[in-house]
């Protein structure tokens, strides 16, 4: 009785958290000392965007097109992938949609695409797939700017990047499509931004030269994590190694947030990481314009980046790179958070 008790008061408290924050889901994340963030989605069906008026993101920062084709027992024709994106985009009308290409493999499968491999973190994933696969690759990008025609607010992201030449080959098949549809229809077609997931460690060493071929980097932290630290992110086993506010994982984040300043790249993050009050504090006194989350978390950190000032995150930040271990960090930001009145972002109850 006691300890049902105790999660009945837990939850109690929890709902009125969210009530507290749903308060501000409609209005902008921008600190009292006036620095701001863009909030925006991750989706992959219509459930996680058809309330976004709702919860207060304007715009979807990573649509995982490969959750639609995960439903299903064949590959999607071209019209209707058309038909999916198409609805995604009128959704968000004058709003950035970033839809991320096909990103199959290693966790993700598809029943009618089964892969069989011994490493599949380390195998045949995302870009890897699609290069391999042109035909599935254009086929996905023409239904894309199909369905931008006459919407104008399509961004494509590739997923699982590796190096310079994938990112090559994939803008050459972007091209391609385009050129396509160009003669196909009469209606204007517009050439959207083509960016990439910086999710595999080589690319944080290489953005000088991946910022010379694309328009945005977004960072994957969850895979990030997984690699930087040669954790899989889905073994149990090992789940207590599996943290993003390792040091390691910090000053990687903060030195890709640094290079995208240097080379002018906008630069947003869509992992799990964003959509935690703490984390969105750090990753906003890095500097990232963008972050990505689940609808769940856009009012908590709205509701946090509201109530912070940015001089006050940056001497956080500042003293978390200096910590050598994830629990000095985990401890310092709850202490913080506590302080700020913020606790029960960090823990169970207000
Ligand atoms: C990520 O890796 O952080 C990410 C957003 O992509 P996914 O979780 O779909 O791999
Ligand atoms: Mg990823």
């Amino acid at each position: 009785d006691a300890l049902q008790n105790e999660y009945l008061h837990l939850l109690t408290e929890e709902r009125q958290l969210q009530a507290k924050v749903d308060k501000v889901a409609g209005l902008p994340a921008i600190t009292p000392d006036k620095k701001s963030v863009e909030v925006v989605l991750n989706a992959g069906l219509l459930l996680d965007y058809e309330r976004s008026s709702e919860v207060g993101a304007v715009g979807i920062g990573l649509y995982r097109t490969e959750i639609p084709f995960m439903n299903r027992s064949s590959f999607p024709t071209e019209t209707e992938q058309t038909l999916w994106y198409s609805d995604v985009l009128k959704a968000f009308p004058r709003k950035t949609v970033t839809m991320r290409t096909l990103d199959v493999g290693g966790d993700k499968s598809l029943p009618y695409f089964p892969i069989q491999e011994d490493n599949p973190f380390l195998g045949w994933r995302g870009i890897r797939i699609t290069l391999d696969h042109p035909e599935i690759f254009l086929v996905q990008v023409r239904a894309m700017l199909r369905a931008n025609i006459g919407q104008g607010n399509l961004e494509i992201m590739l997923p699982m990047v590796s190096g310079v030449t994938e990112v090559e080959d994939a803008i050459r098949l972007i091209n391609q499509a385009y050129f396509e549809l160009k003669s196909e229809y009469d209606e204007p077609l517009v050439k959207p931004k083509v960016g990439i997931m910086v999710e595999v460690p080589a690319t944080i060493y290489q953005l000088d030269d991946l910022a010379k071929k694309v328009d945005f980097f977004s960072v994957g932290s969850n895979d990030l994590t997984q690699y930087l630290l040669a954790v899989d992110r889905n073994n149990a086993r090992v789940a207590q190694l599996y943290d993003s506010y390792h040091p390691a994982v910090l000053r990687a984040l903060n030195h890709i947030a640094s290079e995208a300043q240097r080379h002018l790249v906008p630069l947003s993050l869509c992992g799990e990481l964003a959509g935690d009050p703490a984390g969105a504090l750090l990753l906003m006194a890095m500097g990232y314009d963008k972050l990505s989350m689940n609808a769940h978390n856009v009012a908590r950190v709205k509701w946090t980046i509201r109530h912070v000032e940015n001089k006050r995150v940056k001497q956080m930040l500042h003293h978390c790179l200096t910590l050598s271990t994830s629990r000095q960090v985990h401890s310092y930001l709850n202490e913080e958070l506590e302080m700020m009145e913020l606790g029960g972002f960090v823990r169970a109850g207000m």
